[in-house]
């Protein structure tokens, strides 16, 4: 038998280490970009068309290469940046594998024009699939300019599992952010399709973050910074009154490089502790400077992932400079005078200056045994129909101990419902609901008492409507009297203009202005009462938890982000007619025992139950 183990030729050889580096056009994106800050750049521009999949583009001023240097960098394992193994441990630059611009090479047409400072000519040469088609002297500006043409030209499988231009543009964006941000002396430009996304001056990082996320971030963020031994922190933290409920805003920075780390994340939001609403999670912008000896960034090739020596430490210092932070500037329960003025909310003197004392009316006629007195008259046609679904609502209670007593694999037993229903009882106690903790209505029902969660219940009334409104674009919209604008986060302007077809179909009228910004010109018309930015934003975050959570289509995605943020809260005071209608409408929807995320909207508890407890 021959023998049969080859070497791979370097062309495949690289083809397979490319994918490890290179995933997607964003992955590109971050190894073009963070080589032009080791080349010690001061101004890095990238340019990108059709999410990066037609044209990849990123200029630095850095310091350029030699033409010996330019050719050597597209070789597998060729790097400037460190020379001994030793060296691992002295990182400060980005790169260090001289993986990425071979591995770039090996699965598209790359064309880079170099120059270094001082040098009359520079250099011109383009690689295709690892093959170097042509090199020549050139005239360029000082620095390197990097194109990377048509990703993936020559694996088809791998480019046909990139994802839309709208995904792979929120992926570019989100590397571009964690490249700019801590980076605040450098400047960036960022177009797609010849549309400016970002342009970032040098400045401070407050600035930056501030050019990043819109300008009302401006009064939300709260420094840190805090110098130890072992780690120097600094950056910014956001107002706990603007935590989000999905995870967007975490940024760490280690040595300037984004990290993840779900333990220091853990120092942050305990830190925060009870000043973050339930469910909400701390947004941070956090930069740690450590000795490289003290860190291993070796484990991942995308190098997210870091080793900490004294994990421990950092932990420690982390959370008590947040908590410090916090305390400081107001926002710990600490009582500030001039913020919390609604502890001392004392009443106005009344207009005719005399203060009388408090008094106590009395209904002297007042019996609470008494069944409220309802005239019957002729019933309206919504009335009767109103009576149709309340009893629904008795065959709800029916239904759901069938449902109870099925799911106990229990037989199910017909006569724990009386269908001979007696009408005035039924009138009475369908009149009448009360509320408890501003919470929960509780319906008297023939067979016990019926509990409804008023938030679930007003939910799965809206999903219903709106799913329906999405799917027969018969929604109204009311046209606004000012148009306001809706400022975003370059992802999330993204995100909006791949709804914006479902956002019309719900009576959204909004238009773009020009850089991550709408103006709102419409909204629902039964959404009037809201404040329309607070309201998209408030659909925006639920639609970005749902798509963590669930694997939905936008249409129900959209129905249920809406309905979320539209729902009445627990913590409402609702009128009799509000809970009525309430109870009404529930009963008229499709499927009314639960929210459109799979939780009960009603809960019966049965005489019989209570009967039990009474030792009756
Ligand atoms: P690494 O960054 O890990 O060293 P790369 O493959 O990304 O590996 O780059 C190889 C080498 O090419 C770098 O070490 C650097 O010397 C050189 N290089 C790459 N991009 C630039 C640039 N924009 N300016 C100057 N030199 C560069
Ligand atoms: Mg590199």
């Amino acid at each position: 038998m021959p023998d049969i183990i080859q070497l791979l030729p370097d062309s495949v050889a690289n083809q397979i280490a490319a994918g490890e580096v290179v995933q997607r056009p964003a992955s590109a994106v971050k190894e073009l970009m963070e080589n032009a800050l080791d080349a010690g750049s001061t101004s890095i521009k990238l340019i990108v068309k059709d999410a990066g999949k037609t044209l990849i583009q990123v200029i630095d001023n850095g310091c350029g290469m030699s033409e010996t240097d330019a050719r050597m960098s597209f070789e597998r394992h060729a790097t400037s940046k460190i020379r001994k193994a030793d060296d691992l441990f002295l990182i400060r630059t980005m790169g260090f594998r001289g993986e990425a611009l071979a591995s770039i090479a090996a699965i598209a047409q790359v064309d880079m024009k170099t120059k270094r400072v001082g040098d009359e000519v520079g250099v011109h040469i383009t690689v295709e699939g690892s093959e170097v088609k042509n090199q020549e002297a050139c005239f360029c500006p000082e620095g390197t300019s990097f194109s990377v043409k048509n990703l993936f030209y020559n694996v088809p499988a791998r480019r046909n599992f990139l994802k839309s231009d709208s995904v792979e543009l929120r992926h570019i964006i989100e590397e571009f952010e964690h490249v700019a941000i801590p980076n605040p002396d450098i400047a960036f430009t960022f177009h797609h399709n010849n549309a400016e996304v970002f342009h970032l001056e040098r400045g401070s990082l407050k600035q930056r973050l501030v050019a990043i996320f819109g300008k009302s971030y401006d009064t939300r963020l709260i420094p840190v910074e805090e110098n130890t031994g072992i780690v120097k922190i600094k950056g910014f933290v956001i107002k706990p009154e603007f935590a989000k409920k999905t995870r967007g805003e975490q940024f760490f920075f280690l040595n300037k490089r984004f990290i993840k780390n779900s333990y220091l994340h853990h120092a942050v939001q305990s830190a925060f502790a009870e000043l973050l609403p339930k469910d909400s999670f701390a947004s941070y912008f956090l930069l740690l400077d450590v000795d490289p000896k003290t860190i291993d960034v070796n484990i991942h090739p995308t190098k997210t992932e870091v080793k900490f020596e004294d994990e421990k430490a950092i932990y420690a210092f982390l959370r008590s400079a947040v908590k410090k932070s916090l305390g400081q500037f107001n926002i710990a329960p600490s009582i500030d005078f001039d913020q919390e003025a609604y502890l001392f909310n004392i009443p106005s003197k009344p207009a005719d200056g005399i203060i009388r004392q408090p008094q106590i009316k009395v209904d002297t006629n007042y019996n609470p045994f008494k069944v409220e007195y309802i005239p019957k008259e002729k019933p309206s046609e919504r009335e009767l129909s109103n009576r149709n679904n309340w009893e629904k609502m008795y065959n709800a209670n029916k239904d759901l101990q069938l449902q109870q007593k099925v799911e106990k694999d229990e037989e199910p037993e017909q006569q724990t419902i009386n269908a001979d229903w007696d009408n005035d009882a039924r009138e009475s106690s369908s009149k009448l609901s009360y509320q408890l903790h501003n919470k929960y209505i509780l319906s008297n029902i023939k067979n016990g008492l019926m509990v409804i969660d008023q938030q679930g219940a007003h939910e799965r009334i809206l999903y219903e409507q709106l799913v329906e409104k999405i799917e027969n674009h018969k929604s109204a919209t009311q046209q606004e009297l000012f148009p306001k604008t809706f400022e975003l986060n370059a992802q999330d302007f993204e995100m909006v203009k791949e709804l914006q077809p479902e956002l019309e179909a719900i009576g959204f009228d909004i238009r773009e202005l020009g850089k991550n910004t709408f103006v709102i010109h419409g909204v629902p018309a039964d959404t009037a009462d809201y404040d329309s930015v607070q309201l998209l934003e408030g659909l925006l975050e639920n639609y970005k938890q749902n798509l963590q959570e669930l694997k939905t289509n936008k249409h129900e995605n959209i129905a249920r982000a809406m309905a979320r943020n539209m729902a009445v809260k627990a913590g409402k005071a609702l009128t009799q007619e509000e809970m009525n209608n309430l109870v009404d409408e529930l009963f008229a929807c499709k499927m009314p025992y639960h929210t459109p995320s799979g939780n009960p909207t009603i809960s019966i508890i049965s005489i019989d139950e209570l009967n039990e407890r009474f030792n009756k």
